[in-house]
């Protein structure tokens, strides 16, 4: 990219248009206006959002698929509605292919719980990569706990990129699913989630990828993936917390046991047994965030006249504008450099703790997130304790970029010099 086109589509994106339908981006920090560089842990929330949420408790909150009265039918009209959105989101076939759960943790749980127990056994392998979240880890080492299967982890290289050789070394006879994030939250790398499907369906293998960091800056379609399973969070896709979706291909869904049991997800139930509702209700046990789906349908459509093509063009310029920036900060190391990558900058500096970096920008009002981003394995792989990380909005600017930049200048001359 050259910096004449990087300057053009700089212009073109009205991000300070956007920034300011976002009520907590007008705050002050510590005296300072806010530069919020943490999107990776969650993202902040438009007015829309906010006030469609509201809305829901204001005229027509009620309980949903139950009651024969209006608010009732409202209530479940919005909520169904916004599963709709959610099906177009992801180009799923049908609204049945979407199953509202908590977030991505709660979306891979369910897999594991009810298509892993159901489907693995001793001599089995689950196959993840090096740089999965922990919410993509843990499951998969429970279920194969339960089940007397192994799980398999294709390692990183030097940039934080998966190697593609050992992926196809380790996808064998024995493997029964494969589980890969589409983007990396500790080092932003995109992994080639189409190669690796076509991989694992050569081998008949069905593929859960992890969305949590792609969805709310690439367009994703899952019939053009071909995935299996797709799981998202609202909160970092600028909706509520406590609200998410899985994706998942009907004839897997339809096979898969129920995970957990209550209300909704039953057709009749007596002492001596239960029968199982149709999808998606037979996921979808107890009373739902029925505010947090309205919530995400709201956010949904907001990021459609955002434009999302539009934003991973405008994101990946503030990458590389970011980048440079920081590469310009004496002892600052980058974690993750892969070719193909989202908005994510993962740093350490020579002679400061990340915390203390992290600790320092608050200072200037530049919230950033540092730690292990629940990626210990990660940690492990480049030798660090923790990463600095600056994660990027549609809604962030250059100037956030140059702020950082300074703020970071001012910690090494302060700290290390
Ligand atoms: N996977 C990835 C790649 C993530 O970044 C996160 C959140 N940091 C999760 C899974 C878990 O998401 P949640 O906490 O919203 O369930």
């Amino acid at each position: 990219m050259t910096i004449a086109t990087y300057s053009a589509h700089q212009q073109d994106f009205p991000a300070a248009r956007w920034r300011a339908e976002f009520p907590l981006l007008q705050r002050s920090v510590r005296g300072q206006p806010l530069a919020y560089l943490d999107n990776a842990a969650t993202t902040q929330k438009p007015q829309a959002v906010i006030d469609a949420e509201a809305r829901y408790y204001r005229e027509i909150n009620a309980n949903i698929h139950r009651g024969v009265h209006w608010l009732s039918e409202q209530a479940t009209a919005a909520h169904e509605g916004a599963r709709e959105r959610v099906r177009r989101f992801l180009n799923a076939r049908e609204a049945a292919e979407i199953i509202f759960v908590r977030g991505t943790t709660e979306a891979i749980n369910l897999v594991a719980q009810s298509y892993g127990r159901a489907n693995l056994g001793p001599g089995d392998e689950v196959l993840i990569t090096g740089l999965e979240h922990h919410s993509n880890i843990v499951p998969w080492q429970m279920v194969c706990a339960q089940t007397g299967a192994t799980l398999k982890v294709a390692t990183l290289d030097d940039t934080g990129s998966v190697r593609m050789d050992e992926f196809r070394r380790l996808l064998g006879a024995r493997t029964r699913l494969v589980a890969v994030a589409h983007v990396s939250n500790a080092l932003g790398t995109v992994n080639p989630v189409r190669e690796m499907i076509d991989l694992a369906h050569a081998q008949g293998v069905p593929v859960l990828v992890d969305g949590a960091q792609a969805v709310a800056h690439t367009p994703v379609d899952v019939q053009a993936l071909d995935c299996d399973f797709y799981a998202f969070s609202g909160h970092k896709l600028y909706a509520p917390t406590g609200i998410g979706a899985l994706y998942g291909r009907r004839a897997l869904l339809d096979a898969m046991p129920p995970w957990q049991g209550g209300g909704d997800m039953i057709r009749t139930v007596s002492f001596e047994g239960s029968t199982w509702n149709d999808l998606p209700y037979k996921f979808e046990a107890g009373t739902p965030h029925i505010a947090g789906a309205i919530g995400l349908g709201a956010a949904i459509e907001y990021l459609g006249e955002v434009g999302l093509e539009a934003v991973a063009a405008y994101e990946h310029e503030l990458l590389i504008y970011g980048t440079a920036l920081l590469q310009e900060i004496p002892g600052l190391r980058m974690i993750g450099t892969a070719a193909h990558k989202a908005g994510i900058l993962s740093f350490v500096i020579d002679g400061l703790h990340a915390h203390d970096i992290g600790t320092v920008l608050d200072t200037e009002g530049v919230a950033i997130r540092a730690g292990h981003h629940c990626a210990m394995p990660v940690m492990e792989h480049f030798g660090v304790p923790a990463t600095a990380r600056a994660s990027l909005a549609f809604y962030n600017t250059r100037e956030d970029l140059d702020r950082l930049a300074q703020a970071l200048r001012r910690a090494v001359e302060m700290f290390v010099r």
